[in-house]
């Protein structure tokens, strides 16, 4: 059976005006859980535990400290996972929570803990939902416009549960050889194969609000996986059920492979 990792950025799970998108993780869990039936291995790479967390306090801007904002991270990922578990559960779908740090990949012990975590889920039909254990790590916080969201650890996750594809939903409908918010004229890239220098340049742009990441940080995932001879989408989270199309093999977004 094929394996799939899907990552959805904090932009997908949040609305514009910082309510919970409980629509899109509604349409997510009905998605994900009607793909476990039809017989594909689902992994779930969720950002959003900061937003929710920032919602359930009544905050409008992010605190200023690490510490506050770790601690803010804690409160939304257990609102976060309370959600998922249970519009998972409507579906009669069983969820997990797996957190990780960047680094599970540098200690072998951890990483076959992880591997092995992931295996026995995924056997006994259980969806994970993966997110950055962001009391443990201050990489994703403290280099906040660096490094992207959970861009990196979808495609570290990808690589340590041997996926056959990383589905990358964005704010955006692919990758374009220019920043389509401030250049109409951009086209899109349906198939790459190699990550470019001309590109890197074209995914200079930082990108939204509430998403961290950028498309630079979207190539540098797409690196990853086209390094470890996997394979990317990048599509619109928009609408979860894009996922059924792309599946069914219909050109959407920007594949790399
Ligand atoms: P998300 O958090 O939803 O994953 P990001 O905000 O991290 O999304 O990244 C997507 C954004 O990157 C787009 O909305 C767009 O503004 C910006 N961007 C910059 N350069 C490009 C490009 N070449 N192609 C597509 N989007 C780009």
């Amino acid at each position: 059976s094929k394996r799939l990792v899907i990552k959805v950025g904090t932009s997908s799970l949040v609305l514009p005006n910082s309510e919970i998108n409980l629509r899109a993780i509604d349409q997510l869990a009905f998605t994900l859980s009607s793909l476990r039936q039809a017989g594909y291995e689902v992994i779930l790479v969720s950002s959003g535990a900061i937003g929710v967390g920032m919602k359930l306090l009544g905050l409008d801007k992010r605190p200023e400290t690490i510490a506050k904002q770790q601690a803010i991270a804690a409160i939304g990922q257990a609102e976060l996972i309370k959600i998922y578990t249970q519009r998972f559960a409507s579906y009669h779908q069983q969820s997990a929570q797996v957190l990780l740090t960047r680094d599970v990949t540098d200690f072998p012990t951890s990483r076959q803990n992880v591997i092995n975590t992931f295996e026995e889920l995924l056997t006994m039909g259980v969806i994970p939902i993966v997110n950055e254990n962001d009391s443990v790590s201050v990489d994703e916080l403290d280099h906040l416009t660096k490094f992207g969201d959970n861009d990196q650890l979808s495609a570290i996750v990808s690589n340590l549960a041997q996926a056959d594809l990383l589905l990358m939903l964005s704010d955006i409908d692919g990758f374009y050889n220019d920043n389509p918010h401030t250049n109409p004229e951009a086209t899109l890239y349906s198939h790459i194969t190699e990550i470019t220098t001309t590109m890197e340049k074209a995914a200079g742009d930082k990108g939204s609000v509430f998403g961290t990441g950028g498309m630079m940080s979207k190539l540098k995932a797409a690196k990853r996986v086209l390094d470890s001879q996997s394979q990317m989408i990048l599509a619109s989270g928009k609408d979860p059920a894009i996922l059924f199309d792309i599946l069914e093999g219909k050109e959407i977004g920007t594949l790399f492979s």
